[in-house]
């Protein structure tokens, strides 16, 4: 077994997680990470303690990050959704705990849970992109994970895909973060209410992106517009990755991969239409077996390799 948590911009996930990727338990608690550091690492504890009563005999707690690591694992260098910026985690969590601590990305997690366990199982090469508060990226070529010269490579979601009418929360213009993520979606519909558009979302004051993809599903003409405006840069990016890496397969996670194939099929299109080589290279895209659950799945799994 192992102990797995994937802490998010609005909830920390946590689970027993044996070895074969089965989920044995699962606890979640709504986090206000806007609040700062100290809650969210009281949060972090809490959530732990909880679910090591529920499996006593752990002695390790794999957590995904949403942001970058130090080179050695322990300490979160930046973190754009958190707005943190060089903490001590490891260090920190382990004074209050009776656990040796684990810091992995999010997204890598997700992307290895995906590899060990899930819809890119036995491909040696593969990349994940979890879409959520953020977008996150795994990548993994010749079955080997990708972390680059500074340990922060594949970073999707800040890859420059045009002018936008925000900025990241990692400072700068353009990320595909602020066209594909949950965070976009909504940005764009209340802007496009702002101005004056019609749409069923004006009825519901506080939607999220589950609502929003209702709507489109149910034909409403901004929801819709959004959703495709989402699925374009999504599509966009996929194809600039395959032209740069030509990976076997892309695979689709996070909170917003539960709008399942009517998301799908729309990246599968963008990415077709701006593919160089569509006839020969068009790579297999498929949504992650676990979904909003492959981070919390990765890291638990790095408790069996310690
Ligand atoms: C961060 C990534 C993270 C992703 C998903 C991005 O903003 O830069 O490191 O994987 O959000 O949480
Ligand atoms: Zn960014």
């Amino acid at each position: 077994m192992g102990i797995g948590i994937d802490l998010g911009g609005t909830a920390i996930k946590g689970g027993i997680v044996d070895q074969l990727g089965v989920i044995q338990e699962e606890r979640m608690l709504r986090t206000q990470s806007q609040l700062g550091y100290a809650q969210v690492l009281d949060d972090l504890v809490l959530l732990i303690k909880e679910l090591q009563q529920l499996s006593p005999a752990e002695t390790a707690v794999g957590i995904g990050i949403p942001g970058i690591l130090s080179g050695d694992g322990t300490t979160v260098v930046s973190c754009p959704n958190l707005n943190w910026q060089n903490r001590a985690l490891k260090q920190d969590l382990e004074r209050l705990l009776t656990l040796e601590v684990l810091l992995v990305n999010d997204a890598t997690a997700a992307c290895i849970a995906e590899a060990a366990f899930g819809s890119t199982r036995g491909r040696s090469s593969s990349v994940m992109l979890t879409l959520g508060t953020g977008v996150g990226g795994g990548v993994i070529i010749n079955d080997r994970v990708i972390s680059g010269a500074h340990g922060v490579a594949s970073e999707i979601g800040h890859m420059i895909m045009a002018e936008n009418f925000y900025n990241c929360n990692c400072g700068k213009n353009g990320c595909l973060e602020t066209f594909a993520s949950a965070t976009a979606l909504i940005r764009y519909c209340r802007k496009q209410l702002a101005e004056g558009v019609e749409s069923d979302l004006k009825a519901a004051e506080n939607f999220d992106a589950r609502r929003i993809f209702e709507a489109a599903k149910a034909g409403d003409s901004l929801a819709l517009a959004a959703v495709n405006r989402l699925a374009r840069y999504l599509g966009w990016a996929i194809a600039n990755i395959s032209d740069l890496i030509d990976p076997e397969i892309f695979t689709i996670g996070g909170g917003l991969s539960g709008a399942g194939e009517f998301l799908l099929e729309r990246v599968k299109a963008e990415t077709k239409s701006r593919l160089t080589y569509p006839a020969t290279a068009m790579p297999e895209i498929v949504l992650a077996t676990f979904r909003n659950e492959a981070g919390m799945i990765g890291a638990a799994n790095l408790c069996h390799f310690i």
